[in-house]
């Protein structure tokens, strides 16, 4: 398959990239890695008059930390989050969501920004931006504002970033060594899109949880917070009563639909097992 004829341009810095956002509106489309991007072309799914490719577009591919954030650029790409260069509870989390996100070629291509304007309901990275609150910057030649991710996945593959805006970072919160991450994820086959995947952060205090953060993706259209689940851990000593309890909670909040990967039966039941993993 080949996609439908489409003019391309590939400007310098983000000013360049907002010109041409502002001029071509919703008949342009953001090239970043392509992964997802160029099969919607190909099948046709997708037909960009203008591709507005950003790869040559500096200051967008850093990962730095600023204060209490994490700051993430849209172009950094998958396999750069494989081994962040920073300690800690994020970095792990980080690293173990990385090497599910498809396979090394994907992974090489593929951006952190993208992957999240594309909001797949199973993508790895918006189950981390959704259960660690991100906050996801973008800018247009209006101006500049940041969006909470939990009011920018609107539904499968919509967000409401506006067609004229440019994801430019996304911030996570910093995460210190009072805090514990967890990562599970169940797909078909390794490199598949998760059937269901679930990320955990737990905030110990004096050995009790002072604060709980689980998120579920694959069961509905957007990655959801798991706040039963959370709430029932509130205050509790991290051990196998609370993440028992806890799990079976979070299996009892989702209402999934099933489909040719599994029913909503074994999806719930899938939430129960990750949420267990991720939690111990
Ligand atoms: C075989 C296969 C398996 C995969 N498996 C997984 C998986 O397991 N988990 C997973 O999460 N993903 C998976 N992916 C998708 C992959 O992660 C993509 O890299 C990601 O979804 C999109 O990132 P990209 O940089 O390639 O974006 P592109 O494909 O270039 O763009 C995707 C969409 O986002 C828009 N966009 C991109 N950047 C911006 C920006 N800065 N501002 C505004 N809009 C923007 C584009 O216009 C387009 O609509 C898989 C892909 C393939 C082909």
């Amino acid at each position: 398959m080949k996609p439908a004829a489409f003019r391309y341009e590939r400007p310098r810095d983000v000013a360049g990239v907002l010109d041409l956002l502002a001029e071509h509106g919703d008949e342009a489309k953001i090239l970043a890695g392509g992964q997802s991007l160029v099969p919607m072309m190909n099948f046709r799914l997708a037909r960009p008059e203008m591709i507005i490719d950003i790869g040559a577009v500096s200051g967008l591919d850093q990962v730095t930390r600023n204060g209490d954030h994490l700051t993430i650029g849209t172009r950094v790409r998958h396999v750069d989050l494989e081994r962040p260069d920073f300690d800690g509870p994020l970095n792990s989390l980080l690293a173990v969501a990385a090497r599910h996100v498809g396979h090394i070629p994907i992974r090489l291509r593929g951006t952190f920004g993208g992957s999240i304007a594309h909001a797949d309901p199973a993508a790895e990275w918006c189950l981390l931006a959704q259960t660690l609150d991100a906050d996801v910057a973008v800018a247009s030649a209006r101006g500049k504002r940041v969006i909470a991710a939990g009011d920018l996945f609107k539904s499968a593959f919509i967000t409401s970033i506006d067609d004229d805006e440019l994801l430019t970072e996304v911030r996570l919160p910093w995460l210190g060594p009072d805090w514990k991450t967890g990562f599970s994820e169940f797909s078909r086959r390794a490199g598949d899109f998760a059937v269901v995947a679930v990320a955990s952060a737990i905030r110990l205090a004096d050995g009790r949880i002072a604060e709980a953060r689980i998120g579920a993706a694959g069961v509905g259209a957007t990655a959801i917070r798991l706040t039963q689940a959370e709430a029932a851990l509130a205050g509790q000593p991290l051990g196998p009563d609370a993440i028992d309890a806890a799990s079976e909670l979070a299996s009892e909040e989702v209402d999934p639909r099933g489909d040719i990967h599994g029913s909503a039966d074994y999806r719930r039941d899938l939430v129960q097992a990750l949420t267990r993993r991720a939690l111990s």
